[in-house]
């Protein structure tokens, strides 16, 4: 046996931190202080009934037996089933308080993650990879689950059993007492060694099955390109190179756990061997008991588990520690886009003004001093080469960012200055790619608005004219996760009903940069269309058919508003959109 915790380097924590950390979650755990105490109070009690069955031995045997008093034999007899009765009741319900108050605070604060997660702007997730962000809802959370299940309890019931039954025993023999001390501490020295070494092997385990894994997969799946070059021997070679470290690690492992198992045991039975041998020629001295001698041989074990499950709690605190770290920093990054409480009026000018903007950790800025005035129910589209700043600009327009200088107004309002709910009621994004959630197509369109009514929804479909296409379908038809039953086209219709139901008066569209199925490209086209009408349009268009419709275009290029006005205007001008209109027109 050895932890499943891994303690590498940048898990650890110094004291300081552990301090900090645990200040904390004693904090957190204030609502559930109740239930910590009742389990702290029944593990107290269910400790000393732990205790309270061996001296009841001991008197049954010095007063019971040795003095021939059949009445004292039967009440120390009963006392000690009543007494193991009500450790067992005890037991239990120790157990569940605690599995309650425990998973009680975890459940706290895996919500209180997510929500803080959901939360955040886009910013945070440019740094962040959502492999990451789940582990730290799972294992880093479920590191702290054995911390919170077995941790109080191991901690309290340990530390009281060692302290009370060291002194229990100091009072019914301190020369046995001293016997006991010599071999608790081999148990000591070894239970810390075992700790870490198995540790150590676990890292190492836990490395290698990583590497075997790596070569499996990637032998299994490049098993065309091995076998077309004849490369299998190879492989194997490679494979069973990893296969044999891991083996030879595993066994590492087993060999640590053998050797401390067998010293436990052994020090257990030498433990027993001296209390009998050492009590035996007390008891003969008259200086001890029978009884006291059966106690001590009762009792022992009450020293020798405590030691090892406290030097096992060492490993678990520290790796939930670390967890906790981990999750409280993410805790502490603050929501960047705070709202602000202005409503948006239903129709404005939308003005990006002197707007420059830079990616956190990015070595330039994406966008410098962009100015434009787009006139309400104007279409505007933004045209460039990739990487120029156009998705930036769409982005900021829609506040999924916020400048880093100058600012964006809708109808004269600072948009840092509107709620949330009128923001995403005025202005709505649609990107390149609909993403759907499990449920029907339904539901992924109610997702926009989720007071919407079926007519509405029904509605809105109709608005971009897709009724038809639907109607083959069925708005109830289950999408599964990812909607991979679904094509790129209806995706994208989907993608913009729900656009139409929040029927905004700003639409910011990312084009796609793919040719969609040609069954759905026309429709998606026409569904595109039906949206804009009577709508401010900002769009990053990557098709000619797209900057023809448009009233106005603005060429982005390296982050600056480079040409600005008509179609017409702009080929005459004869600079950057002339040449990418007609780089477009000969690969069209
Ligand atoms: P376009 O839409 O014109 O292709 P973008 O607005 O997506 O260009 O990108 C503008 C610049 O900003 C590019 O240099 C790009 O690498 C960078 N950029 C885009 N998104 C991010 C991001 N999330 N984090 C850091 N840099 C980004």
């Amino acid at each position: 046996m050895f932890s499943t915790h891994g303690t590498s380097e940048d898990d650890r924590l110094d004291a300081r931190g552990a301090q900090q950390v645990l200040r904390r979650l004693v904090r957190d755990s204030r609502p559930f202080w109740r239930t910590i105490t009742f389990a702290a109070t029944l593990i107290v009690i269910w400790t000393l009934c732990g205790l309270a069955g061996p001296m009841l031995v001991r008197y049954a045997i010095d007063h019971g037996i040795a003095d021939r008093r059949p009445r004292v034999l039967n009440v120390a007899v009963i006392g000690y089933v009543v007494v193991a009765g009500a450790s067992l009741l005890l037991g239990r319900t120790q157990i569940r308080a605690v599995g309650r108050a425990g998973e009680g605070v975890l459940a706290d604060l895996r919500k209180r993650v997510f929500d803080h997660l959901m939360a955040q702007p886009m910013s945070f997730y440019d740094h962040q990879k959502a492999g990451v962000l789940v582990a730290r809802m799972t294992s880093d959370v479920d590191s702290m689950s054995e911390l919170v299940q077995f941790g109080l309890q191991h901690f309290v019931s340990s530390a009281l059993l060692l302290v009370v039954t060291l002194v229990v025993l100091a009072v019914l023999s301190w020369q046995l007492t001293l016997v006991c001390l010599v071999l608790l501490g081999v148990v000591a020295v070894a239970s810390r060694r075992f700790q870490r070494n198995s540790n150590v092997a676990y890292l190492v385990i836990r490395e290698r099955v990583g590497e075997n894994l790596s070569a499996m997969q990637e032998s299994i799946a490049g098993v065309r390109v091995i076998q077309a070059y004849a490369r299998e021997d190879e492989q194997i070679r490679r494979f069973t190179a990893s296969n044999r470290s891991l083996l030879d690690a595993h066994l590492r492992s087993v060999r640590i756990s053998t050797s401390y198992f067998g010293l436990v045991e052994f020090t257990g039975v030498a433990a027993l061997a001296s209390i009998i041998g050492v009590g035996g020629w007390l008891t003969h001295r008259d200086t001890i008991s029978i009884g006291t001698v059966a106690a001590f041989v009762l009792l022992v074990a009450n020293l020798f588990e405590p030691v090892q499950q406290l030097s096992q709690l060492f490993n678990t605190v520290q790796s939930a520690g670390a967890s906790l770290n981990k999750l409280y920093g993410l805790l502490d990054t603050e929501p960047a886009l705070m709202p602000g409480s202005r409503q948006l009026p239903a129709r404005g000018v939308l003005e990006v003004d002197a707007v420059s903007f830079q990616y956190i950790g990015a070595q330039q800025p994406a966008l410098v001093d962009a100015t434009l005035r787009i006139g309400d129910g104007e279409r505007l589209a933004l045209i460039g080469p990739t990487g120029a700043g156009k998705s930036t600009l769409a982005k900021l327009i829609s506040r999924l960012y916020d400048p880093t200088s100058g600012c964006v107004r809708f109808a004269g309002v600072d948009l840092r200055d509107a709620t949330t709910e009128s923001l995403r009621s005025r202005i709505v994004v649609v990107p390149q790619e609909g993403f759907l959630f499990g449920g029907s197509i339904r539901s992924n369109i109610r997702l926009a608005r989720p007071a919407a009514t079926d007519a509405e929804i029904d509605a809105a479909v109709a608005a971009i004219g897709a009724t038809e296409h639907f109607a083959g379908l069925g708005l109830d038809t289950e999408v599964r996760e990812r909607g991979t039953r679904l094509s790129a086209g209806e995706r994208q219709l989907v993608s913009l009903a729900r656009a139409a139901l929040v029927d905004p008066a700003v639409l910011v569209l990312d084009e796609a940069t793919s040719n969609l199925d040609p069954g759905t490209e026309a429709e998606v086209e026409r569904a595109m269309e039906h949206l804009m009408l009577g709508r401010t349009v900002i769009v990053v268009a990557h098709r000619l058919s797209t900057v023809r419709r448009a009233d106005r275009i603005a060429v982005i290029d390296d982050g600056r508003l480079a040409e600005l006005g008509t179609h017409d205007e702009l080929d005459a001008l004869g600079g950057r959109y002339h040449a990418l209109i007609s780089a477009w027109r000969s690969t069209s």
